[in-house]
């Protein structure tokens, strides 16, 4: 019987499956920059060289493939069924904190976070489940992206803000990076998109306004809160699982994203997939024309 303490994350989630285990490779940077690789996440797992906090951070990206296997039908991070890397241990991240390229998400061997004076966060979280998302839906958006593409980085990160709260049905980013407070609360979180669910500040600050976000010298996570609350006013109007199957057909409307992924590529491809999604569903086209309206994204496409 289980007595031990049961986490959020415990109670949401089922367990992975062998595939999700296994679309999962896991490598490390060695010495002088060179890579190890370990194999597939089970095989990382029973690896003796590897931290608790490597363990659990493995185990955060098993969990977002397969939430987004569930929720988003992905297999694999493009039409091929590729699966994804883990590299451990890099330096980069070590500082900048979780990052994705193609085919692959870097995270570092302690949190960056919980080296600055004064710090909430938790030396030992290299990912959260929510971080593993939003990271994961950058590696499908490389995937179906033409080399040459140069999408706006706002867009990528709105979409994957977008991707991670609707996966996980939480608003606030992050937040398990931070330790708690004798109350149970989180002390901190990275960006929160809704209401304000922690005791800290968040690290980054939410623009939900189009105009706001184009101003020159917006930091992207920042600009990127307008495509995510856009996404939240399309929930709002529709529930959550139709505002996240609209994500979706944007994401893989690859040709959004290869003709430049500028703002108005984005509204263009959600008034394309409303129609392509929805078809017919005038009251459904209506609520997305709203939604856009709210957050003055519909300014990019006049
Ligand atoms: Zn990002």
């Amino acid at each position: 019987m289980a007595t031990g303490p049961v986490t959020r994350s415990a109670v949401a989630q089922s367990q992975p499956t062998a595939a999700d285990l296994a679309s999962v490779r896991v490598a490390l940077t060695a010495a002088k920059g060179r890579k190890v690789a370990l194999g597939t996440a089970l095989d990382a797992l029973r690896d003796g060289r590897l931290t608790a906090a490597e363990r659990h951070a493995i185990m955060a990206l098993v969990h977002a493939v397969k939430m987004l296997r569930e929720r988003a039908a992905l297999n694999g991070v493009d039409d091929a069924g590729a699966g994804v890397e883990l590299l451990l241990r890099d330096t980069d991240a070590n500082e900048r904190g979780p990052w994705a390229t193609t085919g692959q998400i870097a995270v570092g061997a302690r949190n960056g976070l919980a080296t600055r004076r004064g710090s909430a966060a938790r030396a030992d979280v290299l990912l959260t489940v929510d971080a593993a998302v939003h990271e994961l839906t950058h590696v499908v958006q490389f995937g179906r992206m033409s080399t040459k593409a140069k999408p706006h980085p706002a867009l990528l990160e709105g979409i994957a803000d977008a991707a991670a709260i609707l996966a996980t049905g939480d608003d606030t980013l992050g937040e398990e990076f931070f330790n708690v407070d004798a109350s149970g609360r989180y002390r901190g979180s990275i960006r929160e998109l809704g209401a304000h669910t922690t005791t800290g500040p968040a690290l980054g600050h939410v623009i939900t306004n189009y105009h706001d976000a184009v101003r020159p010298g917006t930091e992207e996570h920042a600009g990127g809160g307008v495509v995510a609350a856009t996404f939240m006013q399309v929930r709002a109007r529709l529930g959550r699982e139709r505002a996240e199957q609209l994500l979706w057909a944007v994401i893989r409307d690859t040709a959004a994203w290869n003709m430049g992924g500028s703002w108005k590529d984005l509204v263009l491809s959600l008034r394309r997939q409303v129609a392509a999604v929805w078809a017919g569903d005038t009251a459904a086209a209506s609520a997305v024309e709203a939604a856009l309206s709210s957050t003055a994204l519909d300014a990019a496409a006049r």
